[in-house]
């Protein structure tokens, strides 16, 4: 291998270390764009019975109790820390209670005894609704 060989091959090297690091980078600003990202902020609780919209609560709301009364029985929804969950409930099998909190978009408590779901949506969702 001749000189040039040589330079060619340790310039194509610090090339590849280049563009590997530039991604790391960008994907580090990504994730650091994401993780700020106001969608964050922006995420509702949603409360249905028999499969109907009935209200949306900020989860920003540091701490919240709501009695959620329906012909089929009493629930009691609780938001704190951004997170939900159903701290009592009259239900037969207790599996709301039990599901413990939710706090990501997509994810739901069911109380299939009082045909209500509770569900976590971005803002854009909730406006859907209205
Ligand atoms: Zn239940």
């Amino acid at each position: 291998m001749n000189k040039a060989g040589v330079f060619i091959k340790k310039f194509a090297k610090k090339k590849d270390i280049l563009i590997a690091s530039l991604i790391l980078i960008s994907a580090f600003i990504l994730a650091i764009i994401f993780w700020f990202s106001p969608f964050e902020g922006q995420l509702y609780a949603c409360i249905y019975i028999d499969g109907e919209f009935i209200e949306s609560i900020p989860l920003q709301e540091e701490l919240l109790q709501e009695e959620i009364k329906t012909q089929y029985g009493t629930n009691v929804l609780m938001i704190l820390d951004n997170k939900v969950y159903i701290k009592e409930s009259d239900c037969t099998y207790q599996q709301c209670v039990n599901s413990g909190s939710i706090s990501r978009p997509a994810q739901a408590i069911v109380c299939a005894p009082h045909s209500l779901v509770i569900t976590i949506e971005d803002a854009e969702s909730v406006g859907r609704h209205r």
